[in-house]
């Protein structure tokens, strides 16, 4: 019986692109006047805060005056503009076996949510995406100001789609604990090893491809394959 599915976005519904973000948030280091290895690095320290806290704006000026720069408000602008194209074409990537999986499931009954650790350009971006027609609701960590495996980011999606951890499946590659954060508030989990393979974080039910999901769920939704405990 169809109930909703809770996905998650990078690494799930498409590729991360890591090494393409590390660019990009070089070239902003130029633009802002501060070493471009020096602001990647400053990216990746600052994640968990760049998830709950900070605009695009905020992030490049804050994390340029902490390397010691100071920025102009339209070198700031000019930055920031970048990491929303960088978010537009991300988000309209998602390969169109995604894409057709997504509609298949919504065909077959099912309603889709998102649940997103993600920064506030992505959020930005998802409204325009081809994804978004496609999802009943997207919350946010940028917008809710909790990350996974917070338990409120769950349950602000379960709130949004007025129904039940009982009758959700999450789906996501594992990454920052979402999966066991899933499994703590309820919701049947799945892991997907279509973009990264991140095995070592879950034991229970997992597919390569999301094409192979109905199957799956069709398994799940007779009571089988429930074994899921994080190892
Ligand atoms: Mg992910």
């Amino acid at each position: 019986m169809p109930g909703t599915i809770l996905f998650d976005l990078f690494h799930t519904l498409l590729d991360g692109a890591d090494g393409q973000r590390d660019r990009v948030v070089a070239r902003m280091g130029e633009i802002v006047g501060v070493d471009p290895a020096g602001l990647v690095a400053a990216y990746h320290a600052s994640w968990r805060e760049r998830l709950v806290c900070w605009s695009a704006e905020e992030t490049v000026l804050t994390l340029a005056r902490r390397l010691g720069g100071d920025p102009s408000a339209e070198q700031v602008a000019r930055a920031a503009a970048l990491r929303l194209e960088l978010a537009s074409w991300l988000l309209n990537s998602a390969p169109s076996s995604t894409l057709v999986a997504l509609d298949g499931l919504r065909a077959a009954g099912w309603r889709l949510g998102l649940v997103s650790n993600a920064t506030a350009e992505a959020a930005e971006a998802w409204q325009t995406s081809g994804l978004a027609r496609r999802f009943d609701a997207a919350v946010f960590s940028c917008v809710v100001r909790a990350a996974k495996p917070d338990p409120a980011i769950y349950q602000a999606a379960l709130a949004a789609l007025g129904t039940t951890a009982q009758r959700c499946v999450f789906v996501g590659d594992g990454a920052d604990g979402e999966l066991a954060g899933a499994a703590a508030v309820g919701l049947t989990v799945v892991r997907t090893a279509e973009f990264i393979d991140r095995s070592g974080v879950w034991s229970g039910p997992v597919v390569d491809s999301l094409a192979d999901l109905p199957g799956l769920l069709d398994e799940i939704s007779a009571g089988l394959g429930l074994s899921q405990r994080p190892v």
